[in-house]
């Protein structure tokens, strides 16, 4: 922790009096799990959250679900793979994991279960929640014959007893895209009400997902952004405009999507910015939604506006 007691203090004072509402801490599930460091790093961020909620900010915290670099080849859980059998390739910061993955649901749940247990939070915000998708780098092709999903064993076998037949061939699973896109929602949708069943409902859960149309999630995530706000959760659009080269009309672009599809109350979107100009802009917008998460590329921090 780069911060004195008094710096950090006087940080989360300005924070404050920028009109910034609380603060989300990003947790590593390799952190929590750590033989040497989980009590150390329990008590910076019990205490980093203590001072915030003392200085009047909300708190959250940040959880990868399906996506950490340090489990990648390890503790079984293995790469998505493709519909010929090969691993994916890691490339720049994305280390996706399958969600059908047993081990990578386990510590999924395990960390949700400590973060939620150990920290006084008001928000869980779902990194990665999804089936694979690269959005900062690829893009969507809906006319893939065989779209790139996971075709893992864990997913295989799974889809193969939901359809009560084996499915290995490539040319079944053409034939079977619309279960296959049905069965995925339903995996997350089931992984969804997992994490729901392991929470205090006084924590508010928001879900991340990537900058795409919402007509477009299903197929690319197996998310269902509806049924996420029946089940009492906040959706996350990730408008970081930057990452994909874009301009804020984009961004305007799709928050006006969502909000003709969605409650705006139900929308918390994640935005960047490096300039004073993106933070006035992004935070006179927030009012409109439940709240903004505002990432500052520069100091890498998540601030909060609601
Ligand atoms: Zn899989």
């Amino acid at each position: 922790m780069p911060y004195s007691k008094r710096e950090l203090s006087r940080e989360l004072k300005s924070l404050k009096e920028s009109g910034c509402s609380g603060i989300f801490i990003s947790i590593k599930a390799k952190s929590l799990r750590s033989r040497e460091s989980p009590k150390r790093t329990n008590g910076i961020v019990k205490n980093l959250l203590g001072q915030a909620k003392a200085a009047g900010l909300k708190t959250g915290a940040i959880v990868e679900c399906f996506h950490e670099s340090e489990y990648y080849l390890t503790d079984n859980c293995t790469p998505p793979v493709n519909y010929l059998g090969a691993s994916y390739v890691p490339s720049a910061d994305y280390y996706p994991i399958c969600p059908n993955n047993p081990r990578a649901v386990q510590l999924c749940h395990s960390s949700i279960e400590q973060v939620t247990h150990k920290f006084d939070l008001d928000y869980l915000y779902l990194q990665h929640f999804r089936f694979p998708f690269f959005w900062e780098k690829e893009e969507l092709d809906i006319q893939n014959r065989i779209p790139p999903f996971c075709y893992c064993p864990f997913c295989v076998t799974e889809f193969s007893s939901v359809m009560g037949e084996i499915v290995s061939s490539g040319e079944q699973m053409v034939s079977m895209m619309p279960e296959w896109l049905e069965w995925r929602s339903e995996v997350i949708q089931s992984l969804l009400a997992g994490i729901i069943a392991r929470i205090s409902n006084r924590i508010q859960v928001i879900i991340a997902h990537p900058p795409l149309s919402l007509i477009d999630l299903p197929f690319t995530t197996g998310q269902l952004p509806q049924r996420f706000i029946e089940e009492g959760c906040y959706l996350s659009p990730q408008l970081h405009h930057k990452v994909k080269q874009k301009d804020l009309v984009w961004v305007e672009d799709l928050l006006d999507q969502y909000q003709l599809e969605l409650r705006a109350n139900k929308i918390f979107p994640s935005f960047e910015f490096d300039s004073k100009i993106e933070f006035d802009y992004l935070t006179g917008i927030a009012k409109k939604f439940a709240g903004i998460l505002l990432y500052h590329r520069a100091t890498k921090k998540d601030h909060l506006f609601s």
